[in-house]
């Protein structure tokens, strides 16, 4: 499976717009809007590539997702 990072925003500014403010990334399957921590994110929220996760792109990041993303990588 393919991952990406889905951003859950701050505040009540729709994503897209210029308002738009990232609170935490998540990671999930690449297209879909349920994380793995289990949150449901907006399907036009921004994403990146799986890649860019650990990096400064990605922070902050969500612990939940990381720590499951990271257990999947090494199992
Ligand atoms: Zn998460």
């Amino acid at each position: 499976m393919e991952y990406e990072l889905r951003a859950e925003y701050a505040g009540q500014a729709p994503p897209g717009s210029s308002e738009a403010r990232v609170a935490l990334w998540h990671m999930t399957g690449v297209g879909e809007t349920l994380t793995l921590c289990r949150r449901r994110l907006d399907p036009a929220a921004w994403t990146q590539p799986s890649s860019a996760w650990g990096t400064d792109a990605a922070d902050p990041f969500c612990p939940d997702c990381g720590v499951k993303y990271l257990r999947m990588n090494v199992g």
